[in-house]
């Protein structure tokens, strides 16, 4: 028998946005339920996001940095690397994170149901388990998932995306990445420590496009170094499954005509799951790449839905869905909340790291906001040098008329930490 479940608060979706908004309406009072497809809670972040990749991406630095002590006549040696045994310490790290959220739930009484939500009316959702949930507020928090392209196939299992490259399946020869932001880079980071040869092939003339050029010069600088090929202003155009390997025609910039792959990691960004839903029957739209519209008070049009994170379009970062969870959870228990942040700031976690916040320069031209430039190369650095972390830079951007900051970026050794 189908059940009916009433709840205050609904929400779908038990990522970092859906998670954070459901324990803050809790502790505000409110009767929460999460509806959540996964088995478990915790969202992209926790299972195929941040948490995996943060983890092998210390694996990845421990093997950097003791390759690196070796010119200061420190020599340990190559790496044993036992890929099972990491594979499972990624899993550990991820399962005890999922089961504290699960009691994180538990002691605030928030009802986890698994399965599929999606809209039937806009005070009702229909679960794949065949309930409804009735509510008074829903917060979407449905999250994103990984852009396919319709020239690359799918069903080969040398093709990977995100998710598929955090399994950790095999050590691929040559690992080429289509895609440089700062998803494929940090693969690229992992492989190259587990021993892979990288390729990567950009379609803009930058990586992390994102990101100023001059802050993406001491990364570029090292990769260039490490990496068989960085090929910027390049299409792919076709992927040839071969028995041996994977054909990957290449169009444009100084690219050869094709690599051959023994894996392909696309990681060219991320859609919204707002298609997903069935918006529609509550009244709401979503945009040709998924997302929902919100105000400052994370208010779709419909008043009592909501939406928060990756599913509200970019800067699509965990901490950004975390806060306007909170943001939602407070507007709708009443209190005067809402969601005006200064800066969110991003970080790559890649070695060495770029970071930054508030306006990039870029930005700041598009906004016809004349700027200057305060920066300083690591090079001047005492502590940078005396730890062999000459290859960084950091500037802070002023507003020429009021020298008020308005920006500031790292790129270095944990430039994350020092932002
Ligand atoms: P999600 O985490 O995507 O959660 C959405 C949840 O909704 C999922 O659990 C999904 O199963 C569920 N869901 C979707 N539709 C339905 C439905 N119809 N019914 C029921 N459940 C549904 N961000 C950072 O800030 N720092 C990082 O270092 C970082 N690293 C990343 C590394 C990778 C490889 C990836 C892919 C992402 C990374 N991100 C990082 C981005 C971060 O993971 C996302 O911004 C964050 O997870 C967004 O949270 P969310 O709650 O909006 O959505």
């Amino acid at each position: 028998m189908a059940d009916i479940i009433e709840t205050e608060v609904a929400v779908l979706g038990g990522g970092p946005g859906g998670y954070t908004a459901a324990f803050r309406a809790a502790d505000l009072g409110k009767q929460v339920v999460i509806i959540e497809r996964n088995p478990s809670i915790g969202g992209v972040c926790l299972h195929w996001g941040c948490i995996p990749s943060k983890h092998l991406l210390h694996a990845a630095e421990v093997i950097q940095e003791a390759r690196a002590a070796e010119s200061s006549g420190i020599r340990f040696g190559e790496p044993q690397i036992d890929i099972e045994k990491l594979r499972a310490s990624k899993d550990r790290v991820v399962s005890t994170l999922a089961k504290g959220a699960e009691g994180l739930a538990k002691a605030r009484k928030v009802r986890v149901i698994t399965g599929e939500g999606k809209f039937l009316g806009s005070r009702t959702l229909q679960l794949s388990t065949g309930d409804q949930v009735r509510f008074e507020y829903c917060i979407i928090a449905a999250g994103s998932r990984s852009i396919e392209l319709p020239m690359i196939p799918r069903d080969d299992p040398r093709v990977w995306d995100s998710t598929d490259a955090l399994e950790l399946k095999n050590i691929p020869k040559h690992l080429v990445i289509l895609g440089g932001g700062i998803i494929g880079l940090e693969m690229a980071e992992v492989y190259h420590a587990l021993g892979s040869k990288i390729t990567v092939v950009e379609m803009t003339d930058q990586i992390i496009p994102a990101a100023d050029a001059d802050l993406v010069k001491p990364l570029m600088k090292e990769m260039k170094a490490r990496y068989e090929g960085i090929y910027l202003g390049t299409k792919v155009t076709e992927v040839k499954p071969l028995k041996r390997a994977l054909k990957v025609m290449l169009e444009g910039g100084k690219a050869p005509e094709y690599l051959e792959a023994d894996a392909l990691l696309v990681s060219v960004g991320r859609r919204a799951n707002g298609d997903l839903l069935d918006l529609e029957r509550a009244g709401l739209e979503h945009d040709r790449q998924g997302v929902i519209t919100v105000d400052d008070f994370l208010r779709t049009d419909v008043k009592h839905i909501f939406a928060v994170g990756d599913v509200t379009g970019a800067p699509m970062l965990a901490h950004r869905a975390a806060y306007q969870g909170r943001v939602a959870a407070e507007v709708i228990a009443g209190l005067p909340s809402s969601y005006a942040p200064m800066t969110i700031p991003s970080v790559a976690y890649t070695h060495p790291e770029v970071a930054w916040m508030g306006l990039t320069e870029k930005e700041a031209k598009q906004q016809g906001i004349a700027c200057t430039k305060g920066t300083v190369p690591w090079q001047a650095s005492g502590r940078a040098l005396s730890a062999g972390k000459q290859n960084g830079v950091t500037k802070v951007l002023f507003d020429k008329k009021t020298g008020r900051v308005i920006g500031a970026g790292i790129a270095g050794y944990q430039a994350g930490e020092l932002l």
